[in-house]
């Protein structure tokens, strides 16, 4: 077993970015967004399971942790593939976990009041760093390519891959600003439409990621060389995405801490 995971070691450290989420631009943008809508009672339990510190804080710590002996049993949890031949619905469950099972298990956890302190925050910073995960496509993608991670592009003339795209090069290209700055510009929206966007549950929400992932695949064929053209194209669901999943993350949070704000 020792052997196995010196190897697994090796090749997390031989490609980085596999099972990465946003990098971490994205997720503290989801994390902030999210913080500007918690209700006060919600923002009070919030901080003291996060001992003071903020969800931005915290909104990437999963991606380092579940790389870690203690909690690699996460290391399926940021992600839910589907290879073309299934539906999201027929595809096969991993045993392991996924995404979507790992903010039901996590949140209905955290809501039944029944987690130790310490579990409970645990539970907490999972929820912030997933919810951001949910809605990078790359996190819906194929099961073949390891979510885009195998799917070769090239990045104006660097050479990497359709996942790492999605992560990084895409939202920071996209705009030049700041995690509060992006929270500032995107974060605009009309209560009618919030509502709508709130509609839903995390199967519905992956469901939608997915649909978006397709759409992707079929704009970027293996080997595409991506420029300005596909940056205009794509950074308008960047920014949906990123403004959704800190919607979507308050509104989850509110409906366990302070269940009168449930909508
Ligand atoms: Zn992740």
């Amino acid at each position: 077993m020792r052997y196995y995971k010196f190897i697994f070691i090796l090749l997390a450290a031989a490609f980085p970015s596999l099972t990465y989420g946003w990098g971490q631009k994205g997720h503290d943008v989801v994390a902030e967004i999210a913080s500007r809508h918690l209700t006060p009672k919600t923002r009070a339990a919030v901080d003291s399971l996060l001992g003071g510190k903020t969800p931005v804080y915290w909104a990437n710590w999963l991606d380092n942790a579940s790389h870690t002996p203690q909690y690699d049993y996460s290391l399926t949890w940021h992600y839910k593939n589907v290879d073309p031949e299934y539906t999201y619905e027929t595809a096969p469950l991993n045993p392991k976990g996924d995404i979507v099972r790992a903010l039901q298990q996590q949140t209905e956890a955290l809501g039944s009041g029944s987690l130790s302190r310490q579990d409970a925050s645990l539970a907490l910073k999972m929820v912030i760093h997933l919810m951001g995960d949910l809605h990078q496509p790359m996190h819906l993608g194929r099961y073949s390519d390891r979510g885009g991670n195998r799917h070769k592009v090239s990045f104006f003339d660097k050479e990497t891959n359709l996942h790492s795209v999605w992560d990084t090069s895409l939202p920071e290209s996209a705009h030049k600003w700041s995690y509060t700055e992006w929270a500032d510009q995107t974060d605009r929206v009309t209560a009618e439409l919030e509502a709508a966007l709130l509609d839903g549950d995390f199967s519905s929400w992956a469901v939608e990621t997915y649909e978006i992932a397709k759409e992707v695949y079929a704009a970027t064929p293996q080997d595409t060389v991506i420029s300005y053209d596909y940056i205009a194209r794509w950074s308008p669901v960047v920014e949906q995405q990123l403004l959704k999943g800190g919607l979507r993350l308050a509104y989850i949070l509110n409906g366990i801490f302070d269940s009168a704000s449930a909508k």
